[in-house]
């Protein structure tokens, strides 16, 4: 049977001190974790920092977590019962920790990258996600996840957690990352439209996804790798993000909505 939102609680406590290690925490930081659960995590986070707000979206785990901390009169913690995908950020300076409800980890990853308000965030995922997260160009794993993350931020897998260090046990190995945040500017839209584009069609070669986005055509397709000197033949994997970057650029210039005689020839 499918668990329900994704939930594997970590039963390991020294997995859950080197989590909470990997973030540095200070005595005046703000935290957010993601689906608390039973709480591992989060108890021993609270006594270190200066709040933490902890969403979870299953009532009755919400409900004993409260009555935990309400119980021993625990005051710098706010536990809020709703889903975190509609949930609105606060936005102060935070720091986010999260063993991450698997089935929708990289919708949490999209949502939370691109705010300015966060430095760090730890990360428990599936193994395989963790290595998207980080990949690297060349690389199979590399992906248009990889290309999101290392637009926003530096990631680096800290270490792999076993099945057994949950309950009930995952069928997959997990890993933790560390995410640091770059603050870059948001990119023009058809930049993650041609990456995700572009690894949508990931066999083909880099000018058949310039030729069939956004009706460009095979002739404007050719300029636009000339223009760039990229061969022909070149597949999305092999394509850096400053590589994307830079096609994005000279795409746009061909995708601008003026009329035909004013487009480069
Ligand atoms: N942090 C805990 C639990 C991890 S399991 C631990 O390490 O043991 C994932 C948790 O995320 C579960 O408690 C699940 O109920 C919660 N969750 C799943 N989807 C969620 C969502 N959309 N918003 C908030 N919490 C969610």
């Amino acid at each position: 049977m499918r668990q329900k939102h994704g939930q594997n609680f970590l039963i390991d406590n020294n997995i859950a001190n080197n989590i909470i290690k990997a973030a540095n925490l200070e005595r005046d930081d703000d935290v957010l974790e993601i689906g608390p659960g039973r709480g591992i995590l989060t108890k021993i986070m609270q006594q270190q920092i200066k709040h933490l707000t902890a969403v979870e979206i299953d009532k009755s785990l919400f409900q004993q977590l409260n009555h935990h901390f309400s119980f021993r009169n625990i005051k710098n913690i706010d536990i809020l019962n709703t889903d975190f995908l509609k949930f609105d950020i606060p936005n102060t300076k935070l720091k986010i920790i999260s063993n991450l409800p698997y089935n929708i980890g990289t919708a949490i990853i999209q949502k939370i990258l691109p705010l300015s308000n966060w430095t760090i965030a730890i990360f428990m995922l599936q193994k395989e996600v963790a290595r998207r997260l980080a990949a690297q160009h060349g690389s199979k794993e590399y992906s248009y996840i990889s290309i999101f993350t290392s637009y926003y931020a530096s990631c680096k897998v800290l270490f792999d957690v076993s099945p057994r260090c949950f309950n009930p046990s995952p069928k997959v190995m997990s890993s933790v990352v560390k995410l640091t945040n770059k603050l870059s500017k948001q990119p023009s839209q058809i930049f993650f439209d041609f990456a995700k584009h572009s690894f949508g069609m990931r066999r083909k070669t880099i000018l058949n996804c310039i030729s069939s986005f956004k009706d460009l055509g095979k002739n404007q397709a050719i300029q636009i790798m000339n223009n760039l000197n990229l061969v022909t033949f070149l597949r999305p994997d092999k394509l850096s993000i400053s590589g994307f970057l830079c096609l994005t650029n000279e795409i746009e210039k061909y995708t601008n909505p003026c009329p035909e005689k004013f487009r480069p020839s």
